[in-house]
């Protein structure tokens, strides 16, 4: 209690330093809060690192990828406990537990769990000069699941109730990281997302030669028939021009939609694909602000806005996503983050489809994800539902 005592007139001292008017309505919301009894005093937080092995995959962008990164996070308060997470494909992981673990965990403990927005906020500001995305935006998303999940935990409702969101059932699409297979493994992989009932597949494009890709396409079509939906991903590997020639040449095989043509900067290149191409025109994975998401709203560059609470920023980044994609009337996906996703789509108003990753965290979770009929659910207990079974991670520690 002196903690939060001594806390409060420090955030006193530091509010009429800025003498920002955000900063005093929230440091006043934040003494009602604790008057009233809600408050939740961040104690401790602590963190741990693992490579996960993957079979070796890849994809035209990031290239050949054979691990990915965990970084896990407890985030203790009022007498509960929130778990938060953040992934990487292989790179840069320990580099976001520091950003956690030396930026966030001082700036964080003493402060009320409660406050997820405001939470957020001071992450991003005081991340700002390193960060405004990158993995400043791993490192909130993780500290931001946690709260998130906390929230759950206390109010004893399962993630998508929070945003006063009914459960739905969201069609699931099967998604490989498969540009290096050979064309009979892709068929194989393609045969295998069939078996498992999925009313659509992903296939990686981005081969040097466009005719390979188109072969590769053709044959998948070819094997699902017209009555399964077809997307395709290039992970940011072309040129607008490029992509614009490589999507005119792709649409004759009735594609869902059209992933990561080019690189995520290239905004007026995006909205130049959205007006030239009939397919849709994903992105969102590469995202990792709501100022970023706005920009490509307002300027017309995405048909499909895809979440990704982690590369995003966090839930309460994600969510805005959703928003800014809902007013404009626009179909949303998600990419990776099945389990978080689940819950995330249920508060959209034209959720299409949700990612099943070549990733799948399955293997190191308590309760996995279930498919049925090649639809999934989010999970009904409360908070996000997701905890790792730290016996299957414990091998893999860094
Ligand atoms: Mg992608």
């Amino acid at each position: 209690m002196a903690g939060g005592r001594a806390r409060l007139i420090t955030e006193l001292i530091e509010m009429l330093r800025r003498c920002g008017d955000a900063e005093i309505v929230r440091w006043r919301m934040s003494a009602r809060r604790k008057m009233e009894g809600g408050w939740m005093e961040i104690e401790h937080i602590e963190t741990a690192y693992y490579r996960l092995p993957l079979e070796t995959m890849g994809d035209a962008g990031h290239g050949a990828i054979d691990s990915e990164e965990l970084i896990t996070l407890k985030l203790h308060a009022g007498g509960l406990t929130g778990h938060g997470y953040a992934y990487t494909i292989g790179r840069g992981g320990r580099a976001i537990k520091a950003l956690v673990d030396y930026d966030l965990v001082p700036l964080l403990l003493g402060r009320d769990a409660t406050d997820i927005r405001g939470l957020w906020d001071l992450m991003w500001q005081r991340l700002l000069y390193v960060g405004r995305g990158g993995l400043a935006s791993f490192a909130a998303a993780a500290v931001d699941v946690a709260l998130w999940d906390l929230y759950g935990l206390r109010e004893e409702k399962p993630l998508y109730a929070l945003f006063g969101a009914e459960s739905r059932e969201i069609p699931a699409y099967g998604s490989g990281v498969d540009l290096p297979k050979s064309l009979d493994e892709l068929l194989a992989q393609t045969e295998g997302f069939l078996e498992r009932g999925f009313p659509g597949v992903k296939v990686k494009v981005g081969r040097e030669d466009p005719k390979e890709d188109e072969a590769r396409i053709k044959a998948v079509r070819k094997l699902i028939g017209d009555d399964t939906d077809l997307m395709v991903d290039a992970n940011m590997a072309w040129s607008a021009k490029e992509a614009l020639e490589r999507g005119r040449r792709l649409e004759q095989y009735n594609l869902y939609w059209y992933e990561e043509p080019t690189i995520p900067e290239d905004v007026s290149g995006y909205a130049r694909l959205v007006r030239e191409l009939d397919v849709p025109i994903a992105a969102g994975e590469s995202l990792h602000s709501p100022h970023e998401f706005r920009r490509y709203v307002e300027e017309g560059a995405v048909g499909v806005v895809q979440i990704d609470p982690i590369t995003n920023g966090g839930i309460t980044a994600s969510l805005e996503a959703l928003r800014l994609a809902d007013k404009a009337g626009l179909a949303t996906s998600s990419h990776y983050t099945d389990e978080l996703s689940a819950h995330l789509l249920c508060a959209s108003e034209n959720p299409v489809y949700l990612e099943k990753h070549a990733f799948a965290l399955d293997a190191y979770l308590e309760e996995p994800q279930r498919v049925v009929n090649g639809h999934v659910r989010p999970a009904e207990t409360p908070g996000t539902g997701m905890r790792f079974d730290e016996r299957a991670l414990k091998p893999y520690r860094g």
